[in-house]
């Protein structure tokens, strides 16, 4: 790993050689990876870049901390689309606005980030199975991700994870141990089976190459934005170790010279489970909370990766806010129906969270945002279904339609068309 120095505990600033299987420093802190950046500055620039046709997260290789000789896994992941989203930002009063679909990763959500690097991490290791416990994405994308690499999963998730999300886990052939107790008592108990069994750890904010996978999400956004930082990026916060690496994309993209600015985070919690929000709201030490959401990717009462969350928040000058579950299956609908982008609840908290900060002020509706929608909302029909309702329901028949549209108030005007050509 010609650019990797080590890797560096967050609370004690003790090092560490940077072996595949590392986990968390002996004090309990989380490491991170470091950097030699006048390296990576001197051999790669924005311009390798403009002439890389590897259009997935690892066109950003000398930013990784993966094996010269290891080659990525099989699935394609990374390069999702940056829209320009007009409509919703003028439905917001916002001046511009972009939309990062995460959710179209190969097993749709953000995770497959991460997954995709603790599977390279796993070979490199010589590891032949792989566990985690998650509130649901890191599962599945570890299970498809797994899969393709030819490697076996153990996946612990709470009962409660949706069912799109479990079955994503059984067809990829994991075994699945579903956990009648919190996300706390599952990541307890997955804990507890890898130090017994000793498979490969891919347990968010344990292994410290997971968020390394992660930021490839901003240094995408900035690649797409062809290097023009944004005012603000924002995204929804669970462990933290999402918002975590997204700052770590950002700083390193500025410490190698790519970019000249760094954009402010907007971290978006549920209400009902904000335990990172409220410590930066508070200005006191961050404390458990319940995990009262229906975005079941962010109900984390007991955050993994607080240290390096806080962290990016406040030294990225950021912005908290908390939205209700009724503003996250609002968003759900903005999004669909301004721009066609299918968000699960998590995914969408982001976008909830931009059009929250700007009733509160808390940005200036100048701002140029992008929002990053990290889950796929297949994922989770059931919540799809609550924010948007169900369809009418006719008999095949004309009568019963125009009774049907008669009741609902719907008048179709019939559809007006330019002349076009035939040929
Ligand atoms: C995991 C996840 C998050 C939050 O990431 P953390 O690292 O837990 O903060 C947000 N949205 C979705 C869809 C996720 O799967
Ligand atoms: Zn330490």
């Amino acid at each position: 790993m010609r650019y990797v120095l080590g890797a560096k505990c967050v609370k004690c600033g003790k090092e560490y050689a940077a072996v595949p299987d590392l986990t968390t420093c002996t004090c309990g802190g989380i490491l991170d990876i470091q950097y030699d950046y006048a390296a990576i500055r001197r051999d790669f620039s924005p311009k390798d870049l403009a002439a890389c046709s590897d259009w997935s997260m690892w066109r950003y290789r000398p930013f990784l901390p993966v094996e010269e000789r290891s080659s990525p896994p099989p699935l394609r992941v990374g390069w999702s689309p940056l829209y320009r989203a007009d409509r919703l930002a003028g439905e917001l009063g916002l001046n511009t606005l972009y939309i990062k679909d995460d959710g179209l990763n190969p097993t749709a959500s953000l995770k497959d980030r991460a997954s995709a690097l603790a599977v390279v991490k796993a070979r490199e290791a010589g590891a032949d199975t792989i566990a985690c416990s998650s509130t649901g994405n890191a599962a599945s994308s570890l299970a498809g991700n797994a899969a393709a690499a030819g490697l076996a999963t153990y996946i612990f998730v709470p009962a409660r994870a949706p069912k799109g999300k479990v079955a994503q886990l059984r067809i990829f052939g994991s075994t699945v141990i579903s956990v009648d107790g919190s996300y706390e008592d599952t990541f307890e108990l997955s804990k507890a089976a890898i130090g017994r069994w000793g498979w490969y750890n891919r347990n968010a904010a344990i292994n410290p190459y997971l968020s390394e996978g992660k930021k490839t999400v901003t240094l995408e956004i900035l690649e797409q934005l062809h290097w023009q930082a944004p005012d603000y990026i924002a995204l929804s916060v669970g462990d933290g170790c999402t918002i975590a690496g997204a700052w770590k994309g950002l700083k390193d993209l500025y410490a190698a010279g790519f970019i000249d600015k760094l954009p402010r985070l907007i971290a978006v919690q549920a209400e009902g489970c904000c335990p990172l929000n409220r410590a930066i709201q508070t200005g006191q030490p961050w404390q458990p909370m319940e995990e009262n959401t229906l975005a079941d990717s962010i109900a984390v009462g007991v955050p993994r990766n607080p240290d390096k969350a806080l962290h990016a928040i406040r030294e990225s000058h950021g912005v908290a806010v908390n939205v209700s579950d009724e503003e996250i299956l609002s968003a759900m609908r903005l999004l669909g129906r301004t721009q066609g982008v299918f968000g699960e609840p998590a995914g969408v908290t982001g976008t909830a969270g931009v059009k929250k900060a700007l009733e509160l002020g808390l940005i200036s509706p100048d701002s140029t945002v992008v929002s990053i929608v990290t889950g796929n909302g297949l994922k989770d029909v059931q919540n799809g279904i609550k924010a948007a309702g169900e369809p009418m329901l006719v008999k095949p028949d004309m009568d019963a339609l125009l009774e049907a549209f008669a009741r609902r108030g719907i008048c179709p005007a019939t559809s007006t068309r330019k002349e076009t050509a035939h040929e």
